[in-house]
């Protein structure tokens, strides 16, 4: 039975009579809310689900009217609940945004106006009704929503031309600590000045936060990750520009977590859909060939540049039978035949890694030459890879279905074992790659950490996630070690420990280490500044701490998001 606090009751009785969405508190639902997919659990006291943004400011209201005598009173948003971090989990109030936020205003080829708390896979047809798309999607998208998206600034497969969330915002609403709804978009100097001149907490807002990046404008600009993902941190980097005098306070919402407000509306760029792909698939017996690899294949421009194991490969192989379901019977012999087809040719010897290099086109033919033109140029510059042309997206499909479902693999192979994530989002410049990934997978042997690699190798980004018994306190004590190994790796690169699923948990009581004290010392006065009595997602992000998140280690291996 769940431990309930009676003076909590007292406290939801008042709320019930002006909060007008409902308010769960039974067991059920309570357990139901205590996860999202990273290895942590923390159960909520009531779950909400606010009807409308008068509700969110009611509720903000509330919680600072009372935040004096119940100290631990807090609002954390949460949206589908499939972050890798442990921020979509919170010990007090936990909103809901889909219940009521989810509803699209507008699509067009090149824009989103939406709430936040529709799914994607609801805005994928919404937009290709105008052959239009999100550029910034994770691997998610059947599960996760915009708002989730916007508040991780996520990113996927196509953000290697179109980047994080961050690069497409364009608009934000969001109710603040001060129980007010503010829109965030970029202003120029001269807007500028007229927000910083205002006698209010908007006012407030914008002047410290202007004084806090332009008297540390240098610091800010070199702590920035040099890789081409970052999801780590506030994008102090990115509000203020000196050169071009544009002052952009959606960035510092972008990626917070739900640890400055709760955000109420978004505009977000769509881009272009191409009408068809096809992918040059590239076979590695050797990693070191990566070298030559990276710079000629990203020279040709591909719109994505994915790649996993061989242990992935094997698993995919062996478990092709789960896409079953997914792809229809037919559909799926199909794919089998010719995924096996593939395999026959290495004779019993996987190659050490699958590179997928993906080009677009108007028609089938351009996205042929361009595949001819990358195979012809890795030939001639005889670097030592077995390529095959999978033209279109029906032959591509088997590759896509295993890089794609490369979280889920492993858990197909060990029974009570849960898909830890905790060194799951490294990143580094991609042309030292070749030198990152050994030392990587010598950590992963050191630590005796069974997990597939699979990732984004034109960004330089990796997805590793370990199958661990992570209840067990002799697995739990690997974490912390290998922390420490692995980010003097990533930093020695230039990388960040998270290219796309940001810091929460698990990575925020590391912010220090990657980012030195002086620049965690300003991320801090951004949460200050934006949630002075903290009572916006504590525990998370600059409010974490290693202590707090190891004693909040799941305790069960229920079935989570990857299978
Ligand atoms: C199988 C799998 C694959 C994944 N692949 C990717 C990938 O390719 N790329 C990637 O970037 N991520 C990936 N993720 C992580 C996750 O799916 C994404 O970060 C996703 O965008 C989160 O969306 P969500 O709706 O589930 O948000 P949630 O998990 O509900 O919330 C995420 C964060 O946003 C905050 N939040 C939610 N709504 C609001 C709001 N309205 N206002 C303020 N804060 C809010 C929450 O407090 C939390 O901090 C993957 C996860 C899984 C399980």
């Amino acid at each position: 039975m769940l431990r309930y606090s009676t003076s909590m009751n007292t406290l939801l009785d008042e709320l019930k009579l002006i909060f007008k969405g409902s308010i769960e508190t039974d067991q059920k639902t309570r357990e139901a809310y205590s996860h999202d997919a990273s290895i942590y659990e923390l159960v909520p006291e009531a779950v909400l689900s606010p009807l409308d943004t008068h509700d969110i400011q009611k509720l903000v209201r509330f919680v600072n009217l009372n935040k004096q005598s119940h100290p631990s009173l807090a609002i954390t948003p949460r949206s589908a609940g499939t972050d890798m971090s442990g921020a979509a989990i919170g010990s007090s109030l936990i909103i809901d945004m889909t219940a009521h936020f989810n509803k699209i205003y507008s699509t067009s080829a090149t824009m989103l106006h939406t709430q936040p708390g529709v799914f994607m896979r609801d805005i994928d047809p919404a937009l290709l009704e105008h052959d239009a798309m999100l550029g910034c999607v994770p691997a998610s998208r059947a599960i996760n929503t915009i708002g989730g998206m916007v508040a991780n600034n996520s990113a996927g497969e196509q953000s290697l031309r179109y980047g994080n969330t961050d690069k497409s915002i364009r608009q934000v609403k969001a109710v603040l600590s001060d129980g007010n709804e503010y829109t965030f978009k970029p202003i120029n100097k001269k807007e500028l000045s007229v927000k910083m001149a205002q006698n209010d907490f908007e006012g407030d807002l914008y002047r410290r936060v202007y004084e806090l990046i332009d008297a540390n404008y240098d610091l800010i600009k070199n702590a920035r990750p040099k890789t081409h993902k970052n999801s780590m941190g506030y994008n102090l980097w990115t509000t203020w520009d000196r050169e071009t005098g544009i002052f952009d306070m959606t960035q510092l919402l972008t990626g917070s977590q739900g640890t400055l407000g709760v955000i109420t509306d978004i505009k977000i760029a769509a881009v272009p859909k191409a009408k068809h792909s096809g992918l040059l698939l590239a076979y590695l017996t050797d990693i070191k060939h990566l070298d030559q690899i990276i710079p000629l294949v990203t020279s040709h421009n591909p719109a994505t540049f994915e790649g996993f194991d061989d242990v992935t490969f094997g698993l995919g192989i062996k478990y092709f039978s789960m896409f079953r379901k997914q792809l229809g019977t037919k559909e799926w012999l199909k794919q089998q035949a010719a995924l096996l087809g593939s395999v026959a040719k290495f004779k019993g010897h996987l190659p050490n890694i699958v590179l997928m290099m993906e080009f677009e086109g108007e028609t089938f033919e351009e996205v042929n030459e361009k595949i001819v033109a990358l195979n012809t140029d890795l030939i001639n510059h005889k670097i030592k890879v077995r390529t095959e042309i999978e033209g279109n997206e029906e032959q591509s499909r088997p590759f896509w279905e295993i890089r794609r479902a490369s979280l889920s693999l492993l858990r197909l192979r060990v029974a009570g074992k849960y898909a830890s994530a905790f060194m799951d989002d490294m990143a580094v410049q991609p042309q030292y790659v070749p030198e990152f990934f050994p030392q990587i997978r010598k950590i992963i042997r050191k630590y005796k950490l069974p997990a597939t690699i699979a990732g984004h190798f034109g960004d330089g980004n990796f997805h590793i996630i370990p199958l661990m018994d992570i209840s067990d306190p002799q697995e739990q004590l690997k974490l912390e070690p290998a922390m420490r190994e692995l980010i003097p790796i990533v930093l020695k690169y230039g990388g960040t420990m998270a290219g796309e699923h940001n810091d929460g948990m698990v990575r925020g009581p590391w912010m220090p280490a990657v980012f030195g004290n002086e620049m965690y010392e300003l991320f801090k006065d951004v949460k200050e500044i934006f949630d002075p009595r903290y009572i916006f997602n504590p525990h998370k992000k600059t409010d974490a701490s290693w202590d707090y998140s190891m004693d909040h280690i799941r305790s069960n291996h229920r079935r989570n998001f990857y299978t």
